[in-house]
């Protein structure tokens, strides 16, 4: 069964959401479109295939070297600040973070997606990696540059070529990496399309190989059933609900700091925010002081100024976190600071420190995906691994406490893909960025997960007799 998009012509209104403004309007791709750019992929494809792996990544490569040139590195970051009002230092990093990516994933798939030969006498088995075919990459606003290449650069490497759709919300930083990509890569190689949600589903329900997804676990769970339909393979990447446990030994400096930075980081609108502070008694009340206290020093304004926090990157996204927090004080629940939206233009939100929450309030059960220090106590360790485990998410986690070991131990008891000790998510090795639950289908990230862009061949055979 194929999604048509509607047959009037749409746009989409792209914001400054740092000033209101309307920087531009975009033409969302007809149905006709979709299917021309599926089919120009498909076309492509097998010549891109039979180029071989180190072909591939050679484009690639090129790609990575073009994409360090300062102009186009301050060009991407201008564009992701003015569409999604991420302040410009965060967004540099973002835009700079391309070539090293590329690398680092050329490396990495060169291992990953290697032929390999077994013998047991003189039987012989042969496993390679074959592309699946045409890969649809459908990616979320929050880091429009950052989740794209993760799901592109492999899918490219593998010998797939891609149909992307970048968000409705950063069209603009969509369209310039793709340029960046497209610049170096042969043609029909990889293709743009533009749109909003209705020409996603138009994506997927087309004749694509595969679809790699980053974005909502409500898209998720329709993306998933449309694919049900002809078995197309998927990576679901979604959303989270992250708890951080907090244990009366830790390091209550370094824990309310890590509370402070990753529930406000680019205004909380990542999937891996902390979203849920479960905090032993004995400690509670020193921790939320430093937690309100830090909350405090935190500098919000147009991303274009050096500012920690830019404003919220929708209307939507912005009445979606006071809904919550409006529904939590009505329940009950203490607004230490914040809670408000800022005067003025813009969709700005107060860093908010809320506490006294219930389990069954929105704000600890939904996705907030905004700046909000949510702090719930517990009477020990084990009631907050009980409670944490109580989401239908599973992205990520912490446990934070003064004895690593014991550390260790709770964070294997936690329901979660990743789960930090007195750290934050990533750190030694190419590890995979996996959720568990409703966190995710499939993952980006480590050999697994590349090769999640292939599906294994094997070929048998015995070896002549000398
Ligand atoms: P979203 O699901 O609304 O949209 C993501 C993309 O999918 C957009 O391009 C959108 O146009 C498209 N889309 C929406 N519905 C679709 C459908 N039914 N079929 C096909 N395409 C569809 O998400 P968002 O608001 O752009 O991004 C925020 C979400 O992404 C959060 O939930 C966040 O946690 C999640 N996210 C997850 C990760 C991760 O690695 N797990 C990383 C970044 C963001």
């Amino acid at each position: 069964m194929t999604t048509q998009i509607s047959a009037e012509q749409r746009t989409t209104i792209n914001i400054n959401p740092s000033t209101g403004e309307e920087l531009a309007r975009i033409p969302c791709a007809t149905q006709d479109e979709v299917l021309h750019a599926v089919a120009v992929a498909r076309k492509a494809q097998p010549a891109w295939a039979a180029l071989g792996f180190d072909a591939r990544a050679q484009c690639l490569l090129r790609v990575a070297e073009r994409s360090e040139n300062p102009d186009v590195i301050e060009h991407l970051a201008n564009l992701v600040t003015a569409e999604m009002g991420k302040p410009l230092a965060d967004a540099r990093r973002e835009a700079a973070g391309t070539s090293g990516n590329i690398r680092r994933l050329a490396a990495s798939c060169a291992e990953a997606l290697a032929e390999s030969t077994t013998y047991e006498d003189h039987e012989a088995a042969t496993i390679t990696r074959e592309p699946l075919g045409v890969v649809a990459a459908i990616t979320p606003w929050n880091f429009p540059l950052g989740m794209t290449r993760e799901v592109i650069t492999p899918a490219l490497l593998a010998g797939n070529t891609v149909v992307f759709k970048p968000s409705e919300i950063v069209p603009l930083s969509g369209a310039a990496l793709y340029e960046l990509f497209e610049a170096e890569l042969p043609k029909g190689v990889i293709s743009l399309v533009q749109g909003d949600e209705s020409t996603g589903k138009a994506l997927v329900s087309s004749s694509v190989d595969m679809v790699g997804f980053v974005g909502s676990v409500e898209a998720g769970r329709h993306i998933m059933s449309a694919c049900g339909a002809d078995l197309k393979r998927m990576v679901l990447e979604l959303g989270g609900k992250d708890p951080m446990i907090v244990c009366a030994d830790a390091d209550l400096e370094k824990a309310a700091s890590f509370a402070v930075r990753e529930s406000m980081r680019n205004t909380g609108q990542v999937c891996c925010s902390v979203e849920r502070i479960y905090v032993e008694q004995e400690i509670v009340e020193p921790f939320t002081d430093l937690v309100v206290e830090k909350t405090k020093e935190l500098l919000v304004g147009d991303g274009k100024e050096d500012v920690f926090m830019g404003p919220m990157a929708s209307k939507n996204q912005l009445q979606n976190v006071l809904g919550q927090i409006e529904d939590a004080r009505s329940k009950g629940a203490r607004v230490l600071l914040g809670g408000g939206s800022k005067e003025g233009p813009g969709w700005f939100m107060q860093p908010t420190v809320v506490t006294d929450v219930a389990d069954d309030m929105d704000l600890m059960r939904r996705e907030t995906f905004g700046p909000v220090a949510t702090i719930r106590t517990v009477d020990s360790a084990d009631e907050a691994v009980l409670l944490a485990n109580e989401s239908e998410f599973g992205l990520g986690a912490s446990v934070w406490t003064g004895d690593v070991k014991r550390g260790r131990m709770l964070a294997a008891r936690l329901e979660s893909g990743q789960v930090g000790v007195n750290h934050g998510l990533g750190g030694a090795g190419d590890t995979p960025w996996a959720g568990a639950k409703q966190s995710g289908f499939g993952f980006l990230g480590s050999p697994d997960g590349y090769r999640q862009f292939t599906r294994p061949r094997s070929i048998f055979w015995t070896e002549e007799p000398a």
